[in-house]
């Protein structure tokens, strides 16, 4: 039986992943998804989402360690298969206060742009 309050639960990734709203896939594979960000900060912005259900970096548990390799992985694969990506900037909000608006774990692949160091 399929749980009414788990679906009401769901974040906007997790709707995305489901099909259940659109959105513009990059990639997908059957642990991740890639998707263009709905409000670009750089000319290549781009959200790399577990389809785990993991709220951010800082609730990976010792079982997600593939998984947290793979979203690493990946945008080493973005960078050598998209044009201009080969400069990159990978950032992941943990936290309201320092900018997460959606608690899905998220890493922003930034590029196309000449950005400033920290
Ligand atoms: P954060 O603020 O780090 O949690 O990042 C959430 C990101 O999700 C923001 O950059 C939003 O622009 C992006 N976003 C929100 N809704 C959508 C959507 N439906 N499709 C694509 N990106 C989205």
């Amino acid at each position: 039986m399929e749980s009414t309050e788990l679906k009401q639960d769901r974040t906007i990734f997790e709707k995305i992943i489901d099909r259940d709203i659109p959105s513009d896939i990059v990639f997908e594979d059957d642990d991740l998804i890639v998707i263009k960000d709905i409000s670009p900060k750089a000319p290549i912005h781009l959200l790399i989402i577990p389809k785990k259900p993991i709220k951010d970096i800082a609730s990976l548990k010792a079982d997600d360690q593939a998984i947290a390799g793979k979203l690493l992985l990946i945008a080493g694969h973005l960078s050598e298969t998209i044009p201009g990506a080969k400069d990159f900037r990978l950032i992941a909000n943990n936290g309201a206060s320092v900018g997460q608006s959606v608690f899905h774990l998220h890493f922003h692949f930034l590029a196309g742009k000449a950005m400033d160091g920290f």
